[in-house]
């Protein structure tokens, strides 16, 4: 079992921006969801976990490893998906891979053929390996993503913001990879799509304004809300009249309706009906804002 241990983790930039406030979190193996806006301080996250940024106070381990005083430890035993890979114009994903395999030290020739094609297999690429990896779909480009982050049995694996651009059907079968990847490693998926954490992840944190304000389980989190979340169906006329009255947390519109959830202590009568929560709701009531524009 691996474990990630956080604590008091901040970093102000230059600018004054206060990115990461005293975060802390624990995260042992398993899809870790980090959920947040944009803005929330997730990627900063990320990349001072990934050794590409310095934190300016707090600690970081895996396992043993100082993260922040000894990054080069950290760096063997880390599988990183970056929010923008980019790749090599003309290459194709065979030599992409082997490439890679080659800047993570794996000198031997026939290691890195078993290896590469040991990937490609895995992240159903192998047909296509001999394509240049420029010509291949938004969804085939992650899984070579994926492929090259766990050149090296990582420990560790985080992925920035995966699904944007990604269609359904190749949402579903990164979402695929990643479950079985995520089996006996850390894999965090840092992501403001609250699918993608509903869909794939055991635990979970929600990130705003640099701080956690939420770490357990989706469930636990729906529970916690249960109670608290009622809903409406109302004319779109009444909607900017609810928001001003309500804590509306979502709006779907449905039928050409806006359906409304609202968060609220006690049943505020009117209409509304108690519903069970979403987690869209959990996402929207912990950072507090509304994702309503009227
Ligand atoms: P997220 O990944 O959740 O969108 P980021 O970590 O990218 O959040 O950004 C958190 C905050 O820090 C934002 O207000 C962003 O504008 C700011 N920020 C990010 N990177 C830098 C930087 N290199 N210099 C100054 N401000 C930054």
């Amino acid at each position: 079992m691996n474990k990630l241990i956080i604590k008091n983790l901040s970093k102000t930039y230059p600018n004054g921006v206060k990115a990461l406030n005293n975060v802390s979190i624990e995260i042992e193996n398993g899809m870790f969801g980090l959920l947040g806006p944009n803005g929330a301080g997730k990627s900063s996250l990320m990349r001072t976990l990934a050794t590409l940024q310095e934190a300016d106070s707090g600690s970081a381990y895996l396992n043993d490893i100082d993260i922040l005083n000894n990054p080069q430890d950290l760096r063997k035993v880390l599988g990183y998906l970056p929010q923008e890979f980019g790749v090599y114009p003309r290459i194709t994903a065979e030599q992409l891979l082997d490439h890679m395999a080659i800047l993570k030290g794996i000198t031997n020739a026939k290691e890195r053929k078993q290896l590469v094609d040991y990937l490609l297999d895995k992240v159903n690429l192998y047909k296509k390996r001999k394509k240049n990896v420029k010509s291949f779909s938004g969804g085939m480009k992650q899984r070579v993503g994926i492929a090259q982050a766990l050149i090296g049995n990582p420990k560790l694996i985080i992925v920035d913001e995966p699904t944007a651009g990604l269609d359904p059907s190749e949402r579903n079968r990164f979402y695929n990879l990643l479950a079985e990847v995520g089996k006996e490693v850390i894999v965090i998926l840092s992501t403001h799509i609250v699918d993608d954490v509903r869909e794939l992840c055991t635990k979970m944190a929600v990130m705003n304004l640099g701080e956690i304000v939420y770490q357990g389980t989706p469930q636990n989190a729906l529970d916690e809300l249960d109670g608290n979340v009622f809903k409406k169906i109302i004319a779109r006329e009444e909607l900017e009249d609810h928001a001003e009255q309500y804590s509306i947390i979502s709006n779907k519109m449905v039928g050409g309706k806006p359906l409304i959830h609202v968060f609220s202590e006690t049943n505020p009568g009117n209409g509304f009906e108690p519903v069970y929560p979403s987690l869209e709701d959990v996402f929207f009531s912990k950072i507090n804002t509304s994702n309503v524009i009227v």
